[in-house]
């Protein structure tokens, strides 16, 4: 008999999981998404590193225009004040079909959706109750429907309201006295940025990060502020007291519409006590963004879940949870070790930090295990 599986929230997680499954005969799926579907966020940019694209390539990634995708081969270490420090070559990482890739969330959203039967994708579903009936799922939802399910995927993002509904204890996430700041700009107004390549612009408490993300010269901008603020009502004037302040060079960037995200994290990952559900994507693993590792991470756990299910492992929850959370712990460490350095305050920190960059950009054991083990 097929295994039936329900999927909440279309976001990465839960699209690229629901286009693994499709490929799957003995499994039927349905996708049940809070919001109308109507609009996609067109969102910002999103970089993806080689251990997602041959998952998303196996999806087709490929018949994706290449026009709204780009390549950059280098990342470049620059001072806030535009002094560049050196370059770390991301190419080394990639193989002959699998590339570093950067693009608009909304492309891949777009395309991983029209990937789907209409069937398998339903919009405006709020979940008021989830409970056991004997080995299963029961779902009910607002509208008066319900589902009933071998398995449950949850991949509602970050707040998760699902996992608040299922488990009593699960912690929530917390505020890392940090906001982001996104934008896009032409590269054309801005032509003293690589426009071909990833920049990173280290600040004291805050860094900046552009890349193009399409070839139509178009570049993601992406500030990261620490901050004891609760809110930021007015990013320009955060912006000046924390960026502009150390340096005027990168003012350009912020000429176009702002956006402000306080940013999140999940410091403690969690698994359901219920062997049936699990949690996928930000539900699981909201990290910090100096390993830019959200979607990719979210692509590879769709993956590890849709292998696991289709060999036919018995309670292969334990497998899942112990290969995600390592995979997590080891991210979140370089997170942190990214975060710490990239925000250096103190001018001979600082120093030490440019020297230490030089070398070890070159240096092909360390890359291997710092980087390397991340993207294979
Ligand atoms: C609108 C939006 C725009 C984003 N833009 C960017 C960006 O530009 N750049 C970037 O790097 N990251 C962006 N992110 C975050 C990034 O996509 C995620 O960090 C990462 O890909 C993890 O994806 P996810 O599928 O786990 O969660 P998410 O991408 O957060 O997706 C969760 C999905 O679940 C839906 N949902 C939430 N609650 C419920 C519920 N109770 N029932 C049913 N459905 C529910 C949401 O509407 C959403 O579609 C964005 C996220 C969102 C939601």
């Amino acid at each position: 008999m097929k295994k039936k599986i329900a999927i909440i929230g279309s976001g990465i997680a839960g699209l690229t999981l629901g286009n693994l499954l499709k490929k799957n005969p003995q499994i039927s799926f349905k996708i049940y998404e809070r919001e109308d579907g109507h609009i996609i966020n067109e969102g910002y940019g999103i970089q993806l590193s080689v251990n997602c694209i041959s998952i998303l390539r196996d999806l087709d990634f490929d018949l994706i225009d290449k026009k709204k995708m780009y390549h950059p081969q280098k990342l470049n270490f620059f001072s806030i004040s535009n002094d560049k420090i050196c370059d770390l070559d991301l190419t080394k990482f990639n193989t002959n079909n699998n590339k570093y890739t950067t693009l608009r969330r909304s492309v891949l959203v777009e395309f991983l959706r029209e990937k789907l039967f209409k069937e398998n994708l339903k919009f405006n579903k709020d979940i008021k109750k989830i409970s056991e009936l004997k080995d299963k799922i029961l779902i009910n939802f607002s509208d008066n429907t319900n589902d009933l399910v071998d398995y449950l995927f949850v991949c509602d993002g970050i707040f998760s309201n699902t996992k608040k509904i299922i488990e009593k204890d699960s912690p929530s996430p917390k505020f890392s006295k940090a906001f982001a700041i996104r934008s896009i700009v032409k590269s054309s107004d801005v032509a003293e940025i690589d426009n071909h390549n990833i920049s990173l612009f280290m600040g004291s408490k805050s860094h900046v990060v552009t890349y193009p993300i399409n070839q139509k010269g178009e570049l993601n901008v992406v500030c990261i502020i620490r901050s004891n603020q609760k809110s930021i009502i007015e990013p320009r004037n955060f912006l000046e007291k924390n960026i502009f302040n150390q340096s005027k060079k990168l003012k350009n960037l912020f000429e176009n519409k702002l956006e402000v995200w306080p940013i999140y994290v999940n410091e403690n990952l969690f698994k359901s006590h219920n062997k049936k559900i699990f949690y996928l994507g930000d539900s699981l693993h909201a990290l910090l963004p100096s390993m830019a590792q959200g979607a990719a991470q979210s692509i590879e756990g769709a993956y590890e879940l849709y292998s696991l299910l289709s060999k036919n492992i018995k309670n292969f929850e334990e497998i899942y949870y112990n290969k995600r959370f390592k995979k997590i712990k080891s991210i979140n460490k370089r997170s942190k070790i990214n975060y710490l350095i990239f925000h250096f305050s103190n001018n001979f920190f600082k120093k030490i930090r440019n020297f230490v960059l030089r070398k070890i950009v070159k240096n092909e054991k360390f890359l291997k295990s710092y980087l390397g083990k991340i993207y294979n």
